[in-house]
């Protein structure tokens, strides 16, 4: 039997985890992490994002179709191995005109379940960024590289990723992000058609392309908040930081301090 770490909703062991780990140590990380992205606050009050204000070329209600239509299609995939392998897709959620788009790798056993995106432990940890950057998760939309589970939360394949990516290129088509945020290395990989590492990519600005005669989308990359949370050391969660708060500038919105 597994024991939990009930206030932090953690397995006290976990899938390849070193036997002589340190639980106290563990525990206090997370104790730490939790703080870290909690501990912001935006002088002069929340900032909403201007979702509505914004000029679209599509309006609201048209958009939401279209991501409906593509849901749909989703669920009707069959189109790789995994598709009769789940128990829900996840085809992604938020909001249809929201300026910042994070995306991820794929669903894991929490999104696989539920069919929604990032609602396990790296998901929790995200709605703590997006809060620690003034934001509520439905100003943002939150989708991922492949829509269904790989089994044992294995990586991606090539051929998964081909099948799959046309509904997220179209999500992004629809939903006109200014900035996209891609949560790890696969994510920043297939995006940027690129073999460079996640290190090396992340904490700069990329230009993610949508189609010839299309302006690019600014695209951060940065670490997935599942790496985070397995190398957790305070660099690598002030890199994460960092690459937020240029996400911020980039959109004119107030950094926490
Ligand atoms: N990790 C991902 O990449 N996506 C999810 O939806 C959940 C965990």
């Amino acid at each position: 039997m597994i024991d939990y770490c009930i206030a932090f909703k953690i397995p006290l062991e976990l899938p390849g985890m070193e036997k002589d780990i340190n639980l106290n140590k563990i525990v206090s990380q997370h104790i730490e992490m939790e703080r870290f992205f909690t501990g912001f606050t935006l002088k002069g009050g929340s900032e909403t994002v201007e979702t509505q204000d914004r000029e679209d070329i599509m309006a609201v209600g048209e958009k939401t179709a279209e991501l409906e239509k593509i849901t749909e299609q989703v669920n009707k995939c069959r189109k790789c191995e995994l598709g009769s392998l789940r128990t829900n897709t996840v085809p992604g959620e938020g909001n249809p005109n929201a300026r910042i788009m994070f995306v991820g790798e794929a669903p894991g056993a929490d999104e696989d379940a539920q069919g929604r995106p990032f609602i396990g432990r790296a998901g929790q940890l995200l709605d703590k960024i997006i809060v620690a950057c003034g934001l509520k998760r439905s100003d943002v939309f939150i989708g991922n590289i492949l829509k269904c589970r790989p089994p044992e939360n294995r990586d991606p394949r090539a051929d998964e990723i081909i099948c799959c990516l046309p509904y997220l290129q179209r999500q992004i088509e629809i939903i006109e992000p200014e900035i996209i945020i891609a949560l790890g290395a696969h994510a920043a990989k297939t995006l940027l058609n690129t073999t460079k590492s996640i290190g090396q990519l992340r904490g700069q600005f990329h230009e993610y392309y949508t189609g010839i005669g299309r302006p690019p989308v600014k695209l951060m990359p940065t670490y997935h908040t599942a790496y985070l949370l397995r190398n957790y050391s305070p660099e690598n969660r002030r890199k994460v930081w960092e690459d937020m708060k240029k996400v911020l500038a980039e959109l004119d919105l107030a950094i926490p301090k």
